[in-house]
């Protein structure tokens, strides 16, 4: 039987490859007879599909050889390759992203975080600082044999932006810090200073003359200053994408190698509020081998602390080799400051922080100043600060000792430096003229400590253990959970992702055009008109404004209103500016007759449909006046798959003909109302949407054209609303009020899919079901947090919750409810006073059928302390356990803890959740970063807004109450489990499914429309078709981002980063119809093949942030030999490449 099929799927590829020659025959016969021209582009059109289709068939093959010549040894490691959605049924451990999931599930060795979190009682005795610590004891003959190394690392906290804006802190604070550190350390070649901000020190490189950059150099070459962890920010790691941690990165190295010629070996994020493993991942990945983190939950520090365990090696929790491993200091006390550095008592720290000495600035909150060292009390001096040393040493297992010294915007002025420097430099001298004290102390920087520590450890045969795990949700003291900056600002939040989603769209494209000019000319070079050169620039300014906003004051919500602004000025911006490079390489692409492209930077040949009018407006769609002429639209495919989308666009006629301007095909289309009031449709314009087929990275045109009255399937809309009829306006739609039992009855929405039931009072969800399964339950609630009447409230930084938790949504009149339902989709609106709240069901074939779609519209600016949320209630059993990601990276369990206040079961979001158990799972995909709970079984919230009076006293000084008219975007997934999970709830890891993955790339990366003039103006256009096929699905392309040219600085070189990311997925759902992609079951991928026809003239391997020194010499190989390259799953891998 099986044989058969295979033998009948040859026979269908033997015909195809003759059909498709003889394609090729007649479009040689037409270029001979000069027939330019539409039929000659619908024929090369035509034959692109075929190609395409050729090229999976040819898979197929390939598939179906390999499947026969490993019969035998079908379960061995990368035994069958490319693996087609049809044999997605068979037992899960069988594909590759599975069997890591599958070995993962064993027995996970070192410590999980997850279990301490199981096992501390979090009771916070006698509350207080370093009180929640412990009593530190030590005999005083430790360091007989071997003596205390202690390496003091001199340090100033740059935050670009939060009380002051990134520009303001510069001029006053940060130039100061760098003009007096170029002149302090050339001094005395014993000082140090480690520095991390690099969106501050590039700028302050553009404005030091060649011999000061000589003079950086210089210290940079004798280890005296060192750029550490080399981002562009500290990096928040809990609201940002790890796009954008990845970007900025890759921003900061870049910059780095080319100034400096040096690469960042340790990591140092002492602010950031909770630590992520993926950020360990990206930093080890750009090849950092060491790190430090600080803001960890204090009781875990504790625990930590009597452990020894402040010193790990932070493992992956997916990774089952080493591979990952990342070489993590945790700082054990409080802060980052000199009083919670030096050892565990405050009151003594802070006396030896010289910039607090009598007369100067700042004090000692705890009444004793620091001394001025003499001869006289050096001695007494130099034993109080040792004994801090040896108590905070006790904490680690080896004998050398990281004492941080600095604070935020510390060594401004010349004077700071001199008291820092030379007063611990008397201390130093008298421990090196004491040998009896066994201690050797020195100024050193990051990496100079790591040196050391490792250098202890080998001597010493000892190993750190292992830790798997996240730090988040992050408490610094009593039950203060900083979980309420997972949402602060979402306004911000949301436009970040706009940002990145046009960013990576605009590198993508950008680069594509790039390597098509080249191949154009023949000659290497771009088309003289073409202005590569500033709009390398504006993606250059455009990765910067993204690479700021991840600072962990920024995509936070913690910063000063005016400096919001600042931000959300900046990201507008650069999304107005980067949409400047879209448009003009998508004309150039399209252009049929390369010779007609023209630019004109104030006359686009196309622009976007939507216009974006401030930082805190959202975009609004413009109206397209229709007439017989047909409107050409091109539509941009970001993703690498192939996709059915609707495309939605605003019209000023009821009637409207859609078709593929290349194929003449008309498409599926709807017209639907635009309310100006919930209840009044305009009468000017109306809403089209189509169905588009968009090829991977695709570049399509469709034509509109005003059609004849009648002709358009308009949507058709059902009122209600509880004891009060609306008035309905809406001259041109068919609008019906039921009454009666009627209006009482459920509001049921479905598609070939999924069905839904809604309640016919509110609209909201309330039950779905599969194509032919069981009825579940899902309600979707809106509820408010309000703040504690009395002590610590709500703020930026804090959700304190009042006693009463979670109070339901109520309005004193009754929602308006609305339903639609047409060809193309048809959703439920409900109209409430603070939101609209809207459920829409696709009628599409592919994944984008399969989910539903909720999008929120919140408005709580008429509110005082509270926070709106929406709940999803379903009945899955999945006891305490949930997931969330981290950065979008990685999937997360989380265990709701009753011992725990409720703000600290709040986790972030990047873009996902799930809950399952062994029947099915619920996932929640989005398009923003919040706040994510699961408080009860079967529960899953969200926080949308919150608006705050009041500073929760960590330093910002202000509530929240800059809020928005602000837009979330979902999608709800419902699925099948076989196979089930043996926990309740889960394993330790889980991942999304493959069809999860695919929704969530899909609603990250929109399609983006193109307008372009009436068609009589308009030159001939042809779509751009770079992939024959989409990539495979576990394979995401996470960017093809143009480099700097190495010579001529902000120009685009030849060289990109291709960086792929290959998903780990579950495979315990295998949704029906399978989906329509492929993937591999080997870890060894043929790029060529990936990408064909596009071709890479060049490629090596690099780290993730493409340092020259990480790549790797591209393996001596045949010309006709594949191009392999190792695809790990989980992994992102990163690749130096010249497209051809
Ligand atoms: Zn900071």
């Amino acid at each position: 039987m099986k044989m058969k099929r295979n033998l009948f799927r040859l026979l269908v590829g033997g015909v195809f490859c003759v059909l498709v020659m003889s394609l090729y025959h007649v479009l040689e016969m037409m270029q001979g007879a000069e027939t330019p021209g539409q039929d000659f582009y619908r024929l090369q059109q035509q034959i692109d599909k075929l190609e395409r289709l050729l090229s999976d068939n040819n898979r197929l093959v390939v598939t179906l050889r390999d499947s026969l010549l490993h019969r035998q040894p079908a379960r061995g490691a990368g035994a069958a390759v490319n693996v087609s959605a049809g044999s997605a049924h068979r037992p899960a451990g069988a594909l590759p992203g599975c069997r890591l999931a599958q070995e993962m599930k064993g027995g996970a060795d070192g410590v999980q975080l997850l279990d301490v979190y199981d096992l501390l009682p979090f009771n916070n005795p006698d509350g207080g600082a370093w009180k929640q610590g412990f009593q530190i004891s030590y005999r005083g003959n430790e360091w007989d044999e071997q003596p205390l190394e202690v390496l003091l690392v001199p340090h100033s906290h740059n935050d670009p932006g939060w009380l002051k804006t990134f520009e303001n802190y510069y001029q006053d604070q940060t130039k100061h810090i760098l003009n007096n550190m170029l002149i302090k350390l050339t001094e005395d070649s014993r000082r140090k200073m480690i520095w991390a901000e690099i969106s501050y020190f590039s700028k302050w490189w553009n404005d030091i003359d060649e011999q000061k950059r000589e003079m950086v150099k210089r210290l940079v070459g004798a280890g005296q200053l060192e750029l550490v962890t080399g981002g562009w920010v500290m990096a928040d790691e809990a609201n940002s994408h790890y796009f954008a941690l990845l970007d900025q990165l890759i921003e900061g190295h870049q910059w780095i190698q080319r100034h400096l010629g040096v690469r960042p070996s340790s990591g140092w994020a002492v602010d950031p509020f909770g630590h992520s493993p993926s950020m360990a991942y990206l930093l080890k990945g750009a090849g950092l081998n060491n790190m430090v983190i600080q803001r960890v939950h204090y009781a875990v520090k504790k625990q930590f602390a009597q452990q020894k365990t402040l010193e790990f090696l932070w493992r992956q929790s997916w990774d089952s080799s080493p591979r990952s491993d990342i070489t993590c200091h945790m700082m054990p006390f409080y802060s980052y400051d000199v009083p919670h550095t030096c050892g565990p008592n405050p009151a003594v720290c802070c006396q030896f922080d010289f910039h607090r000495l009598p007369g100067r600035r700042t004090m000692c909150p705890w009444k004793k100043s620091p001394q001025p060292i003499t001869e006289q009390n050096v001695q007494e001096r130099a034993l109080l600060l040792l004994d801090q040393y040896r108590q905070k040493s006790r904490l680690f297992r080896s004998h050398v000792l990281l004492v941080p010294l600095g604070d935020d915007f510390r060594f401004v002025e010349a004077s700071e430096w001199d008291a820092q420097f030379s007063n611990y430099q008397k201390l130093f001298d008298y421990f090196d003229q004491h040998p009896e004290l066994h201690v050797k102390a020195r100024f050193g920087t990051l990496s100079d400590y790591f040196e050391a520590l490792h250098r202890r450890l080998n001597a010493a045969g000892t190993t750190l253990p292992t830790l798997r795990g996240d730090f988040f949700t992050y408490a610094d003291r009593d039950d203060h959970y900083w979980s309420g900056y997972f949402t602060s600002r979402p306004f911000y939040k949301r436009l970040d992702r706009t940002l990145e989603a046009t960013l990576r769209a605009t590198e993508i494209l950008f680069s594509l055009t790039l390597a098509e000019m080249r191949r154009f000319r023949g000659d290497g070079r771009l088309v003289s008109d073409f202005p590569a050169r500033e709009h390398f620039q504006r993606l250059t300014a455009g990765r910067r404004s993204l690479a700021l906003f991840q600072h962990h004051d920024a995509v936070t919500g913690t910063a000063r209103d005016p400096v919001v602004v600042d931000y959300g000025t900046r990201l507008f911006h650069s999304i107005l500016n980067l949409r400047q490079v879209l448009q003009s390489s998508a004309h150039w692409l399209l252009l049929l007759d390369k010779s007609q492209y023209h630019h004109d930077q104030s006359k686009p040949f196309m622009q976007l449909d939507d216009v974006i009018s401030a930082h805190d407006a959202l975009p609004r769609k413009t109206l397209l006046a229709l007439n017989d002429e047909p409107r050409s639209l091109i539509i941009f495919n970001p993703t690498e798959q192939l996709r059915s989308s609707v495309i939605s666009v605003v019209v000023d006629s009821p009637d409207a003909d859609v078709i593929d301007a290349a194929t003449g095909r008309p498409m599926a289309a709807q017209i639907s109302a635009v309310w100006a009031e919930p209840n009044q449709a305009s009468t000017e314009q109306f809403q089209l949407d189509f169905v588009a087929e968009l090829p991977p990275l695709s570049l399509v045109v469709y034509h509109v054209t005003k059609a004849s009255f009648g002709s358009a399937h308009r949507a058709r809309y059902s009122f209600y609303c509880r004891g009060n009829p609306p008035v309905v306006q809406s001259e041109h739609f068919q609008v019906s009020r039921p009454e009666g039992p009627e209006a009482d009855a459920p509001l049921s929405l479905s598609n070939q899919h999924i069905r839904i039931w809604s309640s016919p009072e509110t609209g909201l969800l309330q039950k779905l079901r599969l194509q032919s399964g069981p009825v579940r339950d899902v309600r979707v609630q809106f509820l408010w947090y309000g703040t504690r009447r009395n002590q610590d409230k709500s703020g930026a930084y804090l959700f304190l919750p009042g006693e009463e938790g979670a109070q339901p949504y109520s309005s004193s009149e009754p929602p308006l409810v609305r339903v639609s339902r047409g060809p193309v989709f048809s959703d439920i609106t409900s109209c409430f006073r603070h939101f609209t709240h809207t459920v829409r069901l696709y009628h599409l074939d592919g994944h984008a059928g399969r989910s539903l779609e909720i999008s929120n519209m919140v408005d709580i600016r008429s509110e005082f302390n509270r926070e709106l949320v929406m709940r999803l209630v379903s009945d899955v059993a999945n006891g305490n356990r949930f997931y969330s990601d981290l950065n979008g990276f990685q999937m997360q369990q989380r265990r709701t803890l009753q011992k725990l206040p409720l703000q600290a079961n709040f986790y972030p979001m990047t873009s996902a959740a799930f809950l399952q158990d062994a029947a099915s799972r619920v996932s929640l995909l989005s398009a923003q970063s919040q706040a994510v709970a699961s408080l009860r079984p079967g529960e899953l919230e969200v926080v949308l807004d919150r608006r705050l009076q009041q500073d929760d006293n960590r330093g910002l000084g202000q509530g929240v109450t800059d809020n928005k008219l602000t837009a979330s975007l979902y999608h709800l997934l419902l699925e099948d489990r076989r196979g089930g999970a043996e926990d309740v709830g889960g394993a330790s890891v889980e991942h999304l499914s493959l069809l999860a993955h695919l929704t969530s790339l899909s609603l990250n990366h929109l399609p983006i429309t193109m307008v372009a003039p009436s068609n009589s103006q308009t030159p001939a256009l042809r779509p751009f078709l770079p992939l024959r096929s989409s990539l495979p699905c576990d394979v995401h392309l996470l960017n093809l981002r143009t480099l700097e040219d190495s010579q001529e600085a902000d120009s685009p070189s030849q060289e990109a980063a291709l960086l792929l990311h290959r998903k780990g997925f579950d495979c315990s759902s295998a949704p029906q119809p399978p989906l329509a992609c492929t993937w591999s079951a080997q870890e060894e991928v043929d790029l060529d093949l990936l990408f064909s026809p596009l071709r890479f003239r060049s490629l090596r391997r690099s780290g993730l942030t493409l340092l020259r020194e990480d790549d790797q010499p591209e393996s001596a190989r045949q010309p006709a030999a594949p191009r392999g390259a190792r695809l790990r799953p989980m992994e992102v891998s990163a690749f130096r490449v010249e497209v051809a």
